[in-house]
């Protein structure tokens, strides 16, 4: 299968189509990457916060030598996770997150969140007293940390992840290095116009998350009533036009926009099912209609990191 590839400044290419993981159970998610491989994933997207990375380790290590394949075709993505922010908590996170990816680098390192809890927080933060302010730990001291990583040879790429295009520029006025990539909700119902100009205008890379509409997140992160992607019906008629699926619809539409797209799934078929997306061809007439779709609706909201002082209430500012 051709996978379309974007490429970093250095040369360095990655598919514009990965695996996500967020979500893949413990039991499961060894299963999805060994499949994902096989059929023909060369990028996985994972984080320490999601709690797989050692099983994700070892399936990466038995696809290597099952497969076939070289370590250096592969990319992974890994994320910092917000109790790690403080400069000397950065690399012993990351050499955590190596350990049990059993790798010796990462091809990408993205800061998860511009936002920092206190080290060695388990869960999400109860209260203001769990979280650092910007003051305390400015995203500047995480970034230069990353980048001692990067000289290190820890990791080859540095990026973020949930930055507004303020916080992109404020944190590339600071910094020799701006970030490589911002990973960001983004969808039929949150398309993000400007922030695609910006990145691409400052050769920042993009990757999409939660692209079909994360319907398997748990109750406490999900909106009642909330829109359902799968379900909308221009995509139903567009997958029908194709004699596509509705995901299928949905992870093309990403790449024509090229940006790069990680849709989930630890189930067989459906893994295959959004890689074989890179075969259908979506015509102007489709991306027109999907472009009417937009609603600046976004799944992963930030309400989780509402705090009584209302310290991190601009996450989202600007975006979407
Ligand atoms: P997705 O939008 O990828 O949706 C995943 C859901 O879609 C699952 O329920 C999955 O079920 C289902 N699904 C997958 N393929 C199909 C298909 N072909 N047809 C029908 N249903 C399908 O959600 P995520 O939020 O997981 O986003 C993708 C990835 O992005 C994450 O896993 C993670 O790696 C990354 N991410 C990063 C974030 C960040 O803050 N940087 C935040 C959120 C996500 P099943 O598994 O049963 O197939």
């Amino acid at each position: 299968m051709k996978v379309k590839k974007k490429t970093f400044k250095n040369g360095d290419n990655i598919d514009a189509i990965g695996l996500g993981t967020w979500k893949s159970d413990p039991g499961k998610v060894g299963d999805a990457v060994k499949t994902a491989l096989k059929v023909g994933y060369r990028h996985i997207d994972g984080a320490a916060v999601y709690g797989n990375e050692k099983e994700v380790g070892s399936a990466l290590q038995e696809s290597i030598s099952e497969f076939d394949i070289n370590r250096e075709d592969v990319w992974i993505t890994s994320k910092l996770w917000n109790t790690a922010h403080k400069s000397e908590d950065v690399v012993p996170a990351l050499k955590q997150t190596l350990s049990d990816l059993q790798l010796d680098y990462l091809d990408l390192y993205l800061m998860h969140w511009p936002i920092a809890f206190k080290p060695g927080l388990k869960g999400f933060p109860q209260s203001d007293d769990d979280y650092l302010s910007l003051d305390e730990v400015p995203l500047i001291e995480t970034w230069e940390a990353m980048l001692e990583a990067k000289n290190e040879g820890l990791i080859k790429h540095a990026g973020v992840s949930n930055f507004s295009i303020k916080k992109l520029k404020d944190l590339s006025s600071k910094t020799d290095h701006a970030p490589e990539m911002n990973q960001i909700e983004l969808h039929p119902y949150l398309q993000q116009n400007d922030m695609l100009s910006y990145c691409n205008d400052n050769n920042i890379l993009v990757t999409a998350y939660s692209p079909l509409g994360s319907s398997d997140r748990p109750d406490a992160l999900k909106a009642d009533n909330e829109p359902s992607l799968l379900e909308n019906e221009t995509i139903h008629e567009i997958a029908e036009k194709h004699d596509a699926t509705p995901a299928q619809v949905l992870i093309k539409w990403a790449v024509e926009r090229d940006t790069i797209v990680i849709p989930k799934s630890t189930n067989a078929g459906r893994i295959e099912e959004n890689l074989k997306s890179a075969e259908l061809n979506l015509d102007d007439e489709d991306m027109e209609k999907i472009k009417s779709l937009d609603m600046h609706y976004r799944y992963l909201d930030g309400k989780v990191f509402e705090t009584e002082s209302d310290m991190y209430r601009d996450v989202f500012d600007e975006q979407g």
